[in-house]
This record gives structure tokens, C-alpha cells and sequence, in this order.
């Protein structure tokens, strides 16, 4: 139950046990092609949604690569480790950051980015995490797209939707969000290995102008293959095969369903969570993931790897200042109810087996019950 990689669904891994096909082959090219249609769904978008073979990582690289150039200017919301991930592929490409540092926890402010863009009027491009998955917290993308949008018109908004994609709305097109990119290990319900990115007409202007040194991550070769429903490289066959499967629960009322679905379990641990002893962490709580903070006296590194070897449940824990002191659950992917249940469950064992003198078992036997009559219906 870790904010990626995460539980896959039986059907996927059907598909992956198969044997491989090539990947020029008209059968093949059919896959391909209703892969895209419904990436496209996924994101609400009417542009093309090209997938790399890479990490999600490399769809951050490839976002920065295929629209900006060394030396432009650009603001970094620093949210947690994955904002310092924007600002250190920035800066690796030589591109001017300004970074715009929020606590960790906290959500950014719009204003504060509209202050920044006001001050650097040659600002090129703003990158910011729709789910910063290190301090489980969500950023309000919308709003934020249309500050930027009001304030400069030209400039870019480029969004790491890694974990909120398929766990939030996200409607690309509606909100003018320019780069959208995703990863098959998280709300994909896949293996690790596949990134998706989709860009924007304004973000295709910028492509024809940006001399950041690319090849393998050039979306120019792409864009042309994806015209006769190929990839320009040899294409991750089974992956992509399995993510035609996956898709139909990520596009549509199948979409809604998940977001749903994400919300309901976020908001159980969260509520879960505070009745037995934990706080949570963020004051804007991500759907796709929950970050509780341990009670005083507990080692949290510890009790995660407890809960691992006794409940055989694998959460994570915090990196940095949050060391020790939180855990985090992730909601994405395929996680039955008993699944859910037994994390819970987990949760408050660990505390006890720890030494908790707060949690009794009558107490965490109530809050079970309430909690499996809100998943299940029933007790
Ligand atoms: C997982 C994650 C990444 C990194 O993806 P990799 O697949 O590990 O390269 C980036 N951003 C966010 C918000 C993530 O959750």
C-alpha cells in the first residue's frame, strides 16, 4: 500500500504472463492505437498522449527538454522531494530557477506564485506537482492554472500528475494545464517502466523553439510515429498491452469511479487514522495519498518496518525532516476492501505491538467495525 508501485489487478496481470508479439505488426499497431485513444480520455485532452519508456522521471525530463531551452527563466513550486526533482532537471538543463519554497504539509498560495511572476516578468514556465507524494498533499492546479494563465498568457504550466492522475480531476484541456505527466506504477495499476506526457498547442509552439539537447526524449520523432500508431523506438509491448486493460477503469465513468473510489479511501484513513492515535500530516490531503504523523514516542521508521514483517503490509515512511515521523499510505491501484481493511488494521496493531499506551484493543476493535461498515456496508 505504497503511493506506487501499488496492487495490480488480476486482469493486468493476465496480460503480462503472455507471450510477446512484435511491436510492427498490424495486430499490434490496433493495440497501440486504442491505447492512445483512451490515454487521451484518461487525460482529457484532444492532443496526442506519447509514452515513454522510462520512469516517470523521464517524462519530467522529457516536459523540460522538448519545451524550454538553457537559460530561461522558470519558477519551481518546492513542495517536497518531488519539487526538488523539477528544480534539480531544471537546473541540470541549465535553465534559471526561481524556486518558490512551500512548508511541507501546506499547499501552495496562488498569489504568492502570481507575486513571483509579477517580480519576473520573463518567466517562461512554472512547474508544480498536482500530488506532492512526499507530504501527501494536493495543490489547487486549477486555480493555479488560471492565475498564471491571467498574469502572463504566454507562459507555461507545467504539471507533474504523477500521482494525482487517476486519483483527482485533472481535465487538461479545460483547465489549460500545457505539460501533463504521468507513470505506470501508480494509478496506472502497472509494473514500473512507462511514462505518459502530453503537451499543449502553446507548449508545441515552445517545442519548436527549445534547444535543450534531446533524443530519445524528442517529441518531434513521436509525433510523426504516433500518425501511424507507432512508437518511434521499439514500444514496451506488454506493458502497453496491459495498460489497454487498465485504461478502460481510467477513462470515463470508469475515471469518476476511481477518483471515487481514491477519495473514500483517503478519507477513511485519514478519519481511521485520528481516532486511533495518528495525526494527519498535510493541510491539503491528497486523495492518492495519506501521510499520518506517528504519536510522540513511537520511532516511525521502526514501526514500519514492523508493520512490513508482522502484517505484511508495505507502507512507506517520510524522507528528509519527515524521517521517522510519518507514515504514508497510499489509495491508488488495486486495493479490495478486505485489502483496506487489513492496512487499518495494521495501523493500530503496530502502535500497540510498539508500545502505545494510548490504543487499547477494545478501542481498535470499535474503530475497525465503524470502518468496515463505511467500506462494506455492512459490520
Ligand atoms: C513517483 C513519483 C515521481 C517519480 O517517478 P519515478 O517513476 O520514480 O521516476 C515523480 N513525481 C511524483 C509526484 C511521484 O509520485
Amino acid at each position: 500500500m505504497t503511493p506506487g508501485p501499488v496492487p495490480m489487478p488480476p486482469e493486468a496481470l493476465k496480460v503480462l504472463s503472455e507471450p510477446m508479439e512484435h511491436h510492427r505488426t498490424p495486430q499490434f499497431q490496433k493495440t497501440l492505437a486504442e491505447t492512445f485513444g483512451k490515454l487521451k480520455k484518461c487525460f482529457q485532452t484532444q492532443n496526442s498522449v506519447f509514452v515513454h519508456s522510462s520512469t516517470g522521471s523521464g517524462a519530467m525530463e522529457s516536459a523540460l527538454v522538448n519545451t524550454l531551452s538553457p537559460g530561461d527563466e522558470v519558477i519551481v513550486i518546492d513542495s517536497g522531494k518531488f519539487g526538488q526533482r523539477w528544480a534539480k532537471a531544471a537546473k541540470a538543463h541549465r535553465l534559471r530557477v526561481h524556486t518558490h519554497k512551500v512548508p511541507w504539509g501546506l499547499a501552495t498560495e496562488v498569489n504568492s506564485v502570481v507575486d513571483l511572476l509579477k517580480s519576473h516578468p520573463e518567466v517562461k514556465a512554472v512547474f508544480c506537482q498536482a500530488s506532492e507524494t512526499s507530504t501527501a498533499t494536493k495543490h489547487p492546479i486549477k486555480e493555479l492554472a488560471l492565475a498564471i494563465k491571467k498574469q502572463s498568457p504566454q507562459c507555461l504550466f507545467l504539471v507533474d500528475a504523477i500521482t494525482a492522475l487517476g486519483a483527482m480531476e485533472l481535465p487538461m484541456d479545460e483547465w489549460q494545464l500545457d505539460v501533463v505527466v504521468s507513470g505506470s506504477q501508480k494509478a496506472f495499476m502497472l509494473p514500473t517502466g512507462l511514462s505518459f506526457i502530453a503537451l499543449s498547442d502553446l507548449a508545441w509552439e515552445y517545442y519548436e523553439k527549445s534547444t535543450c539537447p534531446k533524443f530519445y526524449f524528442d517529441l518531434g520523432h513521436e509525433k510523426k510515429a504516433i500518425q501511424n500508431n507507432e512508437t518511434f523506438f521499439s514500444t514496451a509491448v506488454t506493458h502497453i498491452k496491459a495498460l489497454n486493460i487498465t485504461l478502460n477503469q481510467l477513462t470515463g465513468d470508469g475515471l469518476k469511479k476511481r477518483i471515487q473510489r481514491c477519495e473514500s479511501l483517503a478519507s477513511l484513513t485519514r478519519e481511521f487514522g485520528e481516532k486511533i492515535g495518528y495525526e494527519v500530516f498535510s493541510k491539503a490531503p491528497s486523495p492518492a495519498v495519506t501521510a499520518l504523523l506517528v504519536p510522540r514516542g513511537i520511532d516511525g521508521a521502526a514501526l514500519r518496518t514492523h508493520i512490513e514483517s508482522r502484517y505484511n503490509i508495505t507502507l512507506m515512511g517520510g524522507q528528509d525532516e519527515l524521517k521517522g515521523k510519518i507514515l504514508r499510505m497510499g489509495h491508488l491501484g488495486h486495493i479490495t476492501d478486505e485489502d483496506q481493511l487489513a492496512g487499518l488494521e495494521a495501523l493500530g496493531r503496530g502502535l500497540m505491538d510498539l508500545g502505545d499506551p494510548n490504543l487499547t484493543e477494545d478501542v481498535l476493535n470499535e474503530h475497525l467495525k465503524a470502518a468496515q461498515k463505511k467500506l462494506m456496508g455492512y459490520d
